[in-house]
């Protein structure tokens, strides 16, 4: 498909994020629906034909949870990435809207995120490196795709925005230097499946009391918009600490940092114990998923290829569990 800004219709903007927009538009000739991915890159012509080539191998994906690609095009300053079209959006924008996701659907994205990362990982050596509710795709049909994965290196050099790679979601070992390794894509699937079954995401604002017994009675199922008490939060000794100090983490509306301090944040993610699943909601099976993918060495902590034998993704798949009524409902 030869692709040119001339043939495509915007019909709406679906999101903003650290380093670009998405659009839904038309390609008008062919009557196809997609979604146009606008990324601001600051690099030379020579390093943005480089980047368009390495897009390429995104044609080369094909599995059921990755996004495919129809291509890429330069368009002065901006690189544009033709999409998939996910009809339900991303998964953040779904716990934003329905609370606190029921545990066979975090389950299915469980099992989705790893098929995912298995397949990007054993067929292209690639590692995903930005895993987050946020690239995580649904669709009407109930399938889960993965978006923005880290084909380009010179893409993500040439982003010009200096926040982008720095996330909430990075792994200890990430935050203290090593290299990007599949496991730390595993931690931040991690990190992402508590976010979805509290609806809120793990590291927030403490309850104003000292009391934490309230994070005990989490909400039900679909409850609308999550309350102050789904937050969760780290430590309970964190918490005291960052309320004495008046110190606040608040996420913007791309998932980034606002006013608690990254740094604080980075620390925490180290030195404090790793967040877990709400109590009572989820199997002992899940809550042992979870705390494999947030083991804080990368040593210990497992592939997403291992992952998937692994009891919790077992059940999910011989469970009669309908991801497209959910799909209907949200
Ligand atoms: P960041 O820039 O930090 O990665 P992000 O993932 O939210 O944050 P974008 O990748 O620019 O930022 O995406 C913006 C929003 O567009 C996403 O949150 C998602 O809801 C929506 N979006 C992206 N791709 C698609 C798609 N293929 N179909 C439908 N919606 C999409
Ligand atoms: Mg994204």
């Amino acid at each position: 498909l030869d692709l040119k800004n001339s043939d495509l219709k915007k019909l709406g903007d679906l999101g903003q994020g650290n380093g670009g927009s998405v659009e839904k538009v038309e390609h008008v000739p062919t009557g196809t629906i997609m979604a146009k991915k606008i990324v601001l890159i600051d690099a030379k012509p020579s390093v943005r034909k480089q980047i368009l080539r390495e897009l390429d191998i995104m044609h080369e994906c094909n599995s059921e949870y990755i996004i495919s690609c129809y291509g890429s095009f330069l368009a002065d300053p901006n690189i544009c990435m033709c999409i998939e079209f996910m009809d339900k959006g991303s998964f953040d924008g779904i716990y934003k809207n329905v609370g606190p996701l029921p545990a066979e659907v975090v389950g299915t994205v469980a099992l989705s995120v790893l098929e995912g990362l298995t397949y990007l990982y054993d067929v292209h050596r690639i590692i995903h490196r930005d895993i987050k509710p946020s690239n995580i795709l649904f669709n009407s049909a109930g399938q889960i795709k993965l978006c923005d994965f880290g084909v380009s290196g010179e893409l993500i050099n040439s982003v010009a925005n200096t926040f982008v790679g720095t996330s909430v979601y990075m792994s200890p070992e990430r935050i203290q230097g090593a290299d990007y390794s599949v496991k730390s894509d595993v931690w931040s699937l991690g990190i992402s499946l508590i976010e979805l079954a509290l609806g809120a995401f793990p590291f927030s604002d403490p309850p104003d009391d000292d009391d934490c017994s309230d994070l005990e009675d989490y909400p039900g199922h679909l409850q609308k918009t999550p309350t102050h008490r789904d937050s969760f939060i780290l430590s309970t000794k964190a918490a005291k600490r960052a309320s004495k100090r008046k110190s606040k983490i608040t996420l913007g509306p791309d998932g980034g940092l606002t006013t608690m301090s990254i740094i604080e944040l980075m620390h925490q993610i180290v030195q404090e114990p790793s967040p877990c699943l709400p109590e009572g909601k989820f199997s002992k099976s899940a809550e042992d998923l979870v705390n494999a993918c947030l083991l804080k060495n990368p040593e210990e902590r497992q592939t997403p290829k291992d992952l998937l034998t692994s009891p919790w993704i077992k059940e999910i798949r011989e469970s009669e569990f309908d991801i497209r009524a959910f799909a209907s409902m949200v």
